[in-house]
């Protein structure tokens, strides 16, 4: 702030509550309420000027001047919305006063801090997505952490270790993330926190991660003496604990509103979920696509047919954490038969889905006391449908429908208490009276009747005043500033004016006046309007009170009409784009005809996609060497195996003609490395350290997808890590793997290891011209049409001219290899990798391949002195 404008702050009464409270708010927004406006003063003027492009004035001039910047309050979301997107937090100052109350000044408070992670506004937050403020805490060896969407009231713990931290944050994508100052104090020397996480950061005071303070807040917020009703006994998870109750303090400290909603806090179980890390959430393009992080053509966009926010939301969630149980895809898919079987049972369904507002999100702005009667309106119609559902759902069979439609509480109590008092068209604002129904409350119609026979009581009093007068001209009117009056035109003459009128404004053409009687009524008409929008603003309270005390009851309506939303739009998918059940089992086989990649499918529009067939079953196959030139789909046909795995674990239907697949415990993916250089990693070293991952965790349930390993480093180097790499999966960990690579040699390794196999990507070539067929076939293949994709691709011919020329050296000369190193027969393309049998191997290859018949002594002699020093 600054201090030459802060000479005088005491100014004016208003400029001292001004500081006053900004003072208390010092890293927020100030937005003070002056009648219909929220100012900002000094540098929050500024600030909020530039981000917001609103016009810079000033209070007061000269030298007093005080930089002022306004919006008007019915339209302040769309300006927090642009603030906190620009990663600010404004706080929010309402007068807390009736200004006809007040002896002086207003009275007035901060009454919310809005934040990124706090907020609960519809219009703002994204209606597909989640909006977590998340809070972490590291405690001893492990790492806790606790998120929570206040718009839901969804509210999640868990711990784990700190390798683990940056993996797990970006998974759950915070808007906002909390850390203990002094920790952060410590860890920031050492450079950004943690880059890949977009969320504001914030610092909390140490003090509230204490776990014994932690504990108290938690068990005060949900008043209850322990935690055991959580699953979180005294001296479990002191970690999640502590970060927990830091989180529910921030909560308080900024919202200071009721919190009803938010009513347990889980532990975030990994049990029956399958694990999928930050690499391949991302390369496999489930929820945005890796290059701009579009939701459109990721997976998610893809297959997400939801008709409600709950729904989506819930899809988002299975899509980040398949299950990895059979019980649960079992379930699920029964209800997509059911659906597809029966489209009349869809379509009512679809029906009444469609209609249903974001129960969660209202729950939400119900309970922190911030729902206007259009949100209740929202409220009503969308519990309307709910007894729908039921009884379209009683007619169901698959085990799923039928379950939830026995489980959906209708709520039609609650419906039915908005729609006796709340009108139809109710207006936004609450204090300006219009919300309540006539005939709902008897004193509220007699003081509407005042006004309404107000009406006739004036039409009365000028007839009779007329009369009286002898006035033919004379009216009776209303202004807002002086109230009703009597208007007798100019012309009159003066003695016909009763002695009891009092004048009281002089217009162009009439004099207005007033009489006691007139003052009477008007008291009563406006202290009846008063007491109107005061009464209808208390039963719009009441009513809302009455409906977050339920709020329980529509958060469990809310989740399981998400449930039946998640069935219908797998549904809704599978039938559009003809999509096959897949048999899960308990087996390891991963058996798939005909399939297809899942988004291009759908995105693909100028020609065809080809479907491919998939045989994974180990022991005896169980990794697959998939090699091809450039352009053909590698990438592409092994991230759809991935795909449709995930598909078929989160109960979904695949695109394929069938599919038979062992349940997958997790998916490992190394493919690409985008976006990892602003995380101070070389290429080469996120590939080693993916892999290394893949390598320590990886069982036997897994599926590994790896792409060109070893591409970011010398020939040499990457091909024998790729070699050891694959013989490590397949002889020790024994999981389902697909290797794309353009290593030939790797093709190699089929003859030596039994449970790996050959594929190759065919294509034809026509003369100069090669074409891409995109079909998987058996065996290896040596080409790679690299220099021709450069020249689809647009590179000059002369560049193309000089690769080429180069390409052939290379071809006849070989990479400047060892001679020797080739088993059987070296003028092949196909060069065979001697490099990784042991020397005494090699020796012996060696020999073999000496024509001893046409070997002149001397030169026999010259071998031998070649092998000695090659081999000992
Ligand atoms: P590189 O080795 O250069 O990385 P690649 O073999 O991995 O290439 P992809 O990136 O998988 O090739 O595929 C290249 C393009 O081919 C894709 O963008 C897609 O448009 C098309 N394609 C891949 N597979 C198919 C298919 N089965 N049907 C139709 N088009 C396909």
């Amino acid at each position: 702030m600054s201090k030459s404008k802060l000479k005088d702050p005491t100014d004016t009464p208003m400029m001292a509550q001004y500081l006053a409270i900004k003072k208390e708010h010092p890293d927020s927004i100030l937005f003070y309420r002056m009648g219909d406006f929220y100012e900002m003063f000094f540098d929050d003027a500024r600030e909020a000027s530039k981000v917001l492009g609103i016009t810079l004035t000033s209070r007061n001039k000269g030298e007093k001047a005080i930089p002022m910047a306004g919006v008007p309050v019915r339209a302040a979301d769309q300006y927090l919305t642009k603030l906190i997107r620009a990663g600010k937090r404004v706080a929010i100052c309402e007068q807390v006063q009736d200004p006809r109350e007040a002896k002086g000044l207003v009275e007035r408070q901060v009454v919310r801090i809005v934040t990124a992670g706090t907020l609960t506004e519809t219009e703002i937050l994204e209606e597909r997505e989640p909006n977590w403020l998340l809070a972490l805490s590291p405690f001893k060896d492990r790492m806790g952490l606790a998120w929570l969407d206040l718009s839901t009231g969804r509210f999640l713990v868990t711990e784990c270790l700190p390798d683990r931290l940056e993996d797990e944050l970006e998974r759950i994508d915070p808007a906002e993330l909390l850390v203990p100052e002094g920790w952060a104090r410590e860890k920031g020397q050492e450079g950004p926190l943690f880059p890949g996480v977009k969320g504001n950061l914030r610092q909390v005071p140490d003090y509230d991660f204490n776990p014994e303070e932690a504990r108290r807040v938690l068990q005060d917020f949900f008043h209850t003496s322990g935690l055991e009703g959580y699953g979180l006994d005294a001296g479990m998870m002191p970690a999640a604990v502590s970060a927990a109750g830091a989180l529910v303090r921030y909560v308080q400290e900024t919202q200071k509103t009721e919190l009803g909603h938010i009513r347990k806090v889980e532990i975030f179980q990994r049990g029956n979920r399958m694990t999928l890390d930050r690499a391949t959430r991302s390369s496999l393009e489930l929820v945005r696509t890796q290059r701009d992080g579009e939701r459109k053509t990721s997976l998610l966009g893809t297959i997400d047919k939801t008709l409600t926010p709950m729904g989506a939301r819930l899809l988002r969630e299975r899509v980040l954490a398949p299950f990895a149980d059979m019980a649960s895809i079992h379930y699920i898919q029964q209800g997509i038969q059911e659906c597809l079987e029966e489209p009349t049972l869809a379509e009512n369904l679809h029906e009444h889905l469609t209609r249903i507002y974001d129960l969660e999100r209202l729950s939400g702005r119900l309970s922190t006391g911030r729902a206007n009667a259009r949100d209740l309106l929202a409220l009503q119609q969308s519990l309307q449908h709910l007894p729908n559902l039921v009884t379209v759902l009683e007619d169901a069979r698959s085990e799923i429908l039928y379950g939830l439609g026995q489980q959906l509480d209708p709520c039609p109590d609650l419906a039915a208490k908005i729609q006796e008092r709340l009108v139809e068209d109710p207006p936004v604002t609450l204090k300006e009276g219009g919300l309540i129904k006539d005939g709902y409350d008897a004193e509220l119609d007699e003081l509407r009747s005042i006004g309404k026979e107000g009406k006739d009581w004036m039409n009365r009093f000028q007839a009779e005043e007329t009369n009286k007068t002898g006035i033919g001209n004379l009216k009776v009117g209303y202004n807002r500033v002086f109230g009703y009056f009597i208007e007798i035109p100019r012309n009159t003459d003066p003695s016909r004016i009763p002695a009891g009128y009092i004048r009281k404004q002089t217009i162009k053409n009439a004099e207005r006046y007033v009489t006691p009687e007139l003052k009477e009524f008007e008291t009563r008409v406006l202290k009846s309007e008063e007491l109107s929008r005061d009464l209808e603003y208390n039963l719009f309270l009441e009513l809302r009170e009455l409906l977050a005390d339920q709020v329980q009851r529509i958060l469990e309506a809310a989740s399981i009409v998400a449930e039946i939303d998640v069935v219908l739009a797998l549904a809704a998918h599978a039938r559009k784009h003809s999509w096959v059940r897949p048999e899960v089992g308990e087996g390891r086989e991963l058996l798939i005809q005909e399939g297809r990649h899942p988004v291009l499918e759908a995105t693909l529009r100028e020609e065809p996609f080809i479907p491919n067939d998939t045989d994974l079953d180990p022991p005896s196959r169980s990794l697959i060497i998939l090699t091809g030139p450039n352009m053909a789909g590698k990438s592409t046909y092994i991230r759809q195996v991935a795909l449709i795995c995930l598909l078929a674990q989160i109960g979904s239907f695949v695109p394929a003609k069938s599919a038979r697949i062992g349940l997958v415990d997790r998916i490992f993916t190394r493919v690409g490395a985008a976006d990892e250089i602003s995380r101070g990693n070389s290429t080469f070293m996120v590939e080693m350290k993916e892999t290394a991952n893949i390598l320590n965790n990886a069982t036997r349930r897994s599926l590994v997808i790896l792409d060109e390993v070893g591409r970011g480093t010398s020939t040499y180097d990457g091909l024998s890590l790729a070699w050891a790499i694959c013989e490590t999966l397949h002889d020790q960990i024994g999981c389902r793997t697909l290797f794309a690579t353009h290593y030939h040699q790797m093709t190699e390794m089929a003859d030596l290891l039994e449970g790996v196999h050959n594929c190759h990507v065919a294509v034809n070539e026509w003369g100069e011209e090669i074409v891409f067929l995109h079909q998987i076939k058996d065996g290896g293949t040596d080409k790679s049409y690299g220099i021709h994709v450069a020249k689809l691709a647009g590179i000059s011919a002369d560049i193309l001219d000089r690769a080429n020329e180069i390409l052939e050296r290379l071809e006849q000369e070989g990479l400047a290899l060892k001679p020797g190193m080739f088993r059987k027969n070296p003028g092949r393309n196909m060069r065979q990798l001697d490099l990784f049998r042991p020397p005494a191997d090699r020796l012996l290859a060696e020999i073999e391949q000496l024509e001893l018949d046409n070997l002149p002594p001397v030169e026999a002699l010259l071998k031998l002195k070649e092998f000695k020093d090659k081999y000992t």
